[in-house]
């Protein structure tokens, strides 16, 4: 059984939970505790109580930490991968690949925690001296989605201790195991008690304390855009108002125009929007396609799709593992029937799949003649599920694109240079790519979206100092 870490000890739960193989759900996968409001409110007194030794802590000693838990678990990635698969049921390639991007990431933020910053302006101001540094925040509430279950954990702890705060982890329910790992990988690679806590449980409950504890001064939270609003609520609602970063939903468009290369766009959409069995915040659920490519480019899709294996996460043969669990799978099947019933054409998929395992397999999904105004091309399903609207030129596909309460990523698929350009410039979205899928993103760079996708600094790489430290600004006379 996995306990939660409080305070540097691995405690007796009250309760335990466990999670299951969306791959075969006749499987546990593992045992886990499931903390109290009392054990989260326990953690923010630990992570207060350690953090001024930590914040004065050496950057020698922050970067030896997280580099040593880095080689870890880069050592251990097929280890943790498959367990990875097993709770979240990505691939094992995809599960083998987030595990070694979450050791890239606590690498690349061990160099961060010896990068020294700050600014002296001498003689700004006559016989003044005047300084710019940047301190660390204090205890971080780091609250977490399944879909990357220990990259989006890695990319949020990892520079709240590099730059010198401490933390209370909260992983979501559907995934602890991927959680529970990383947390012990650091522990175990020297990080003194009560600097990183663990609570596993109720996102209403660990969340809901984290987010109205005055003790906690920042929360770090990816999700859904309701639960994201709901946590913004409580954490302005205290005494003191919290510093947030919210990355929450998107409803990602790839625009496909008459000049682009067919073989690229199609292998832009379909990794865009079935891989990760569409489960990836930046996955793209609408192509908006110039009617020059439009027949072409959907049956491309189809053809490639029709060469896809969907089964279970850790087959070597499957190229697409299950939907996470039956909630989602629910909500996907929902939306094939919103789709149809709004008067979308179901061109490929729809389909519940029967395996030699019990699991949520779903057929990858196109519907196109869809119109934006559809809930399927306005709302974030979140599962294997795309469709296809047809625009008149650019301008046309741009509009579309941007008509969307949401602002994570976009694409476009062209050879024009003009267009490419302006689709940079103009794209309402955090991420933009060009001839690319809309998912698949590199840790150095900043990561974010726009409108309701997001709210607060950029995640990741260096751009990650503007979250997890504060700015002060010094003025002595002698
Ligand atoms: P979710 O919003 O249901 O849960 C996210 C986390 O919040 C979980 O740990 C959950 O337990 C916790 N939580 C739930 N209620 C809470 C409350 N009242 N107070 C505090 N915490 C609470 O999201 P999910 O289903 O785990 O993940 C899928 C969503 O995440 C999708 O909308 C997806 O787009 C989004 N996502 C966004 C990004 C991004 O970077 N923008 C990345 C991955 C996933």
């Amino acid at each position: 059984m996995h306990r939660n870490l409080i305070d540097g000890h691995w405690r007796e739960p009250a309760e335990v939970t466990r999670n299951i193989n969306p791959s075969d759900t006749r499987e546990i996968v593992g045992l886990y505790a499931r903390g109290s409001a009392a054990d989260a409110r326990h953690a923010v007194e630990a992570a207060r109580a350690a953090f001024p030794a930590w914040a004065e802590s050496s950057p020698q000693l922050r970067h030896d930490i997280l580099a040593r838990a880095a080689n870890e678990l880069l050592a251990r990635k097929e280890e943790l991968g498959r367990l990875l698969s097993s709770e979240e049921g990505k691939t094992l390639p995809e599960g083998i690949g987030e595990v070694a991007r979450a050791a890239s990431v606590l690498a690349f933020m061990a160099g961060e925690a010896l990068r020294i910053r700050g600014d002296r302006l001498p003689g700004l101001q006559p016989g003044s001296d005047t300084e710019v540094t940047r301190e660390p925040l204090g205890v971080v509430g780091v609250i977490a989605p399944w879909n990357f279950p220990i990259a989006i954990p890695a990319w949020k702890i990892a520079p709240a201790l590099a730059y010198g705060n401490t933390v209370v982890f909260k992983p979501a329910d559907l995934v602890p195991g991927s959680a529970w790992a990383l947390v012990d990988i650091l522990h175990r690679a020297g990080l003194p008690n009560g600097v990183l806590n663990l609570v596993m449980g109720s996102g209403s409950q660990i969340g809901g304390v984290l987010c109205s504890h005055p003790e906690v001064d920042a929360i770090s939270f990816t999700g859904s855009v309701p639960t994201g609003r709901r946590i913004a609520a409580d954490c302005v609602s205290g005494p003191s108002m919290k510093r947030m970063q919210l990355e929450m939903g998107g409803n990602n468009p790839l625009i496909v125009l008459d000049d682009a290369d067919l073989e690229v766009a199609v292998e832009c959409a379909v990794q865009g929007a079935f891989f990760s069995t569409g489960q990836r915040c930046t996955a793209t659920s609408r192509f908006i396609v110039t009617e020059g490519i439009h027949d072409r480019f959907v049956r491309g899709i189809i053809q490639r799709l029709d060469r896809l294996n969907i089964g279970h996460a850790l087959r070597a043969d499957s190229h697409i593992g299950p939907v996470v669990d039956q909630k989602q799978f629910d909500v996907d099947l929902e939306y094939i029937d919103i789709g149809r019933k709004e008067g979308a054409r179901l061109a490929w998929g729809g389909e519940v799949l029967e395996r030699d395992t019990p699991g949520y397999y779903l057929q990858p999904t196109l519907f196109t003649e869809a119109n934006p105004s559809m809930r399927i091309a306005r709302e974030e399903i979140f599962g294997p599920i795309a469709s296809v609207t047809q625009a008149r030129d650019f301008e046309e596909a741009l509009h579309i694109a941007n008509d969307t309460e949401f602002g994570l990523a976009a694409g476009i698929c062209t050879t024009s240079l003009r267009h490419a350009s302006q689709f940079k410039r103009q794209a309402q979205a955090g991420i933009v790519k060009v001839n690319q899928a809309t998912s698949g993103l590199d840790y150095h760079l900043p990561f974010g979206g726009r409108k309701a996708s997001s709210y607060g600094p950029r995640e990741q790489g260096q751009y990650a100092v503007d979250f997890y430290t504060v700015v002060k600004t010094a003025y002595t006379s002698a």
